[in-house]
Formats: C-alpha cells, sequence, structure tokens
C-alpha cells in the first residue's frame, strides 16, 4: 500500500464536474480578477466564519501582512509570534518593518507560551499572533486577557484553522482580524494561491480592502499607495464550490483524527495530539510526537507511506533570522519539538484501512526499538 501525505486528486474527483462549471463560468464571463465570483465567496466565507467582512487576497502571507498594516502596524513595532509555525507568520511582521519577538512553544497544544510572551513585553509591542496550529485554537480568552492587559492588537494567524472554534465561538469573535490561506493543500485550498482577511471591524475591514488594490475605492482615486494583492476570479469560483463541502470535509478529518487517537492509544513512546477542552479542532495536521522521529520517518518511507515536519527548524534558528541572535537554549520547547514532531497523513478522504496500516506500521517500529 502506499499512502500520500494529502490526496488533492482523490478531492477533485468527488467534484469534478462543479468544478469545470465554474472554471468555465470564469472563463465565459472574463471575470478574472476580484468580480462577481470573488464577491459571492467573501460573503459565504464571511457568514462561515460568523464574521461580518471578508477580504479576499492574493495568499495567507499577505492577508496577515495587509491586516497588520492596517492596524498601522510598522517601523519600530513589535509583534510576539511563536517560534514553532510557518516563517509567514514572522514574515508579515518584517514586511510592514516591524520586528517579530518569537516567543517558545508549551507543551500542550504547542502554540505560543503566554508566559513566555509576558516576558517579553516591551513599551514597542503592538500585535500579539496567535496560530491555531495544526488546526488547533489557542486559548482564545487567555490571548484577550493577555492582549487587553498590555493594549495590543490581536491577528490570529488562522491559515491551518478554517472552520475551527474556540469556545463553541467563531475565532473572528476574539480580536482584531483572522488571516487565512487557501494555499492548495489548506483544509480549503485554492488551485493556486489564495488567502483572504475576516474581521467584524468595518473600518479595518474597508483599509485591507484598498490596502490589497492599490489603496484605491474607484478605478484612478488612490487615497494612498497600497499593494496589488487581490484574489482571481478562478480561485474565488473554485472555493465557492469547495466552501460547500468544508463541513463535511472538517468532519471526516476529525472522524481520523479519533481513528489515529484509538489506534496509537498505548503505543509506548508515542506521544499523540492532546485535543485541548472547548475547542473544535479541524486537524490541518495530525503531529505525533516520537524520540526517534527521523527512523521513524524512514521506516513510513519504506513501507509507502509519506510524512511531514512542521516545523523542522523552529524560527529563531533559521538562517533567516541569524541577525536576532538567538541561541537554541532560549526555545527550549520549540526546540525539542522540532526534532520529535512526525505529521503522519491526513485528509477527508484517508480510509479507515489506511489509518490501521499507518497505526499497524508505527506499533511494530516501536515494538522493534
Ligand atoms: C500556509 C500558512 C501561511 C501562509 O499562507 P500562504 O497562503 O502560503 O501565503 C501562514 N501561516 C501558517 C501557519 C500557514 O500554515
Amino acid at each position: 500500500m502506499t499512502i500520500p501525505f494529502v490526496d488533492l486528486k482523490a478531492q477533485y474527483e468527488s467534484i469534478k464536474q462543479e468544478i469545470a462549471d465554474a472554471v468555465t463560468e470564469v472563463l465565459e464571463t472574463r471575470t478574472f480578477i476580484l468580480g462577481p465570483h470573488v464577491a459571492a465567496f467573501e460573503k459565504c466565507f464571511a457568514k462561515s466564519c460568523g464574521a461580518e467582512h471578508c477580504i479576499g487576497v492574493g495568499n495567507g502571507t499577505d492577508a496577515l501582512f495587509i491586516a497588520l498594516k492596517s492596524l498601522g502596524f510598522g517601523p519600530g513595532d513589535e509583534a510576539l509570534v511563536p517560534a514553532n509555525t510557518f516563517v509567514a507568520t514572522s514574515e508579515a511582521v518584517s514586511m510592514c518593518g516591524g520586528r517579530p519577538v518569537f516567543v517558545d512553544a508549551e507543551e500542550a497544544g504547542y502554540h505560543m507560551d503566554l508566559a513566555d510572551a509576558r516576558a517579553k513585553v516591551t513599551a514597542r509591542t503592538k500585535v500579539v499572533l496567535p496560530v491555531h496550529l495544526y488546526g488547533q485554537p489557542m486559548d482564545m480568552d487567555a490571548v484577550r486577557g493577555f492582549a487587553g492587559e498590555f493594549g495590543l492588537k490581536i491577528v490570529q494567524d488562522c491559515a491551518q484553522a478554517h472552520a475551527a472554534t474556540f469556545g463553541g465561538k467563531p475565532l473572528a469573535e476574539f480580536g482584531d482580524a483572522c488571516c487565512y490561506s487557501f494555499f492548495p493543500g489548506k483544509n480549503l485550498g485554492a488551485y493556486g494561491d489564495a488567502g483572504a482577511i475576516v474581521t467584524n471591524d468595518e473600518e479595518l475591514a474597508g483599509r485591507c480592502r484598498m490596502f490589497a488594490n492599490h489603496g484605491r475605492r474607484g478605478k484612478y482615486d488612490h487615497e494612498f499607495e497600497g499593494v496589488n494583492s487581490r484574489m482571481d476570479g478562478l480561485h474565488g469560483a473554485v472555493l465557492g464550490v469547495k466552501l460547500k463541502y468544508l463541513d463535511q470535509w472538517t468532519q471526516a478529518r476529525r472522524t481520523n483524527a479519533g481513528a489515529y487517537d484509538e489506534l496509537l492509544a498505548g503505543i509506548p513512546g508515542v506521544v499523540r495530539p492532546v485535543a485541548l477542552p472547548g475547542r473544535r479542532h479541524v486537524y490541518h495536521l495530525y503531529v505525533v510526537r516520537v524520540r526517534n522521529r527521523d527512523g521513524l520517518r524512514a521506516f513510513l518511507s519504506e513501507h509507502g507511506v509519506a510524512t511531514g515536519v512542521h516545523y523542522p527548524i523552529a524560527l529563531p534558528s533559521l538562517t533567516a533570522y541569524s541577525h536576532l541572535g538567538a541561541a537554541p537554549q532560549d526555545f527550549p520547547v520549540a526546540g525539542r519539538l522540532a526534532g520529535e514532531i512526525l505529521s503522519l497523513p491526513m485528509y477527508p478522504e484517508l480510509s479507515r484501512e489506511q489509518i490501521e496500516y499507518v497505526a499497524n506500521l508505527i506499533r511494530s517500529f516501536a515494538g522493534n526499538a
């Protein structure tokens, strides 16, 4: 048996005709940039997020950049960013001319450790950037309390957390802006790069929309300089089709995670992900922790199972951030995680039989260790 890490073909096969119709419609109407398909998707996606406004943009990195910029974040400002995330989170901070201040991870959900964040607040700190890593929301009551204490804006990186909730409430209720990526492999993915900002703040929504489109409202009335980061019509149309299935796909991911939980239980040395109370974890990734991670990874690969590591190098240890002069011992948890985490195959169409195959391989590897 061979099991890919994600299987975008299986999903495409299940909605092929609808996608063909949606793409044809865009081509026939030549609505290539923004336009009615993007507007319709924005409306539906805002609603599905329980929020008032959605602005379709070029990608998830830009969504973070545009939200930060539109909140007035800029040169000299600092943003608290988890050490264990994709580089886009901190890149968006630097793109504004600001400084990412890395925060160590905690051991339960592998999220930003708010105790470490507290120690890193300065007079220049303007924003806290929670990342709902692997699809599991951070404790947003705690984030809100923390941000309130220091007068910080909250920009949420929801790139892995489509349809996730905290305390039964939509994530958009907990901060200034939620930033989504529709990279093809995300829980809701376009057929290329796309992203969105979701917010309940009407004024912020207006500024984001203008900034993403050269700082204009109409065609040539530029009120300020912005950027060109607009969602393409093809992506809006494809995402409009796929959004209808998001709940069903999310449910399937949760079922698959439940199967992994059950089948991996009791294997010595294998730490399963902890589903924290009060969250709807949407399992963008199913990440286990093992001592001999590279050995297990190679063993699974030899038996046809593709895996990933999210992420193999904590951000402060990347060459890109060597100028910040972080020492690995400053981020002990993130550093340890980077060497032990392993992302198992996870997608809605994964079968029980495939999960059993993966779990049995892990059991036999652990038994021979
Ligand atoms: C994918 C991702 C992004 C960036 O999204 P792009 O659409 O690829 O620019 C940002 N943050 C996290 C945590 C991600 O996983």
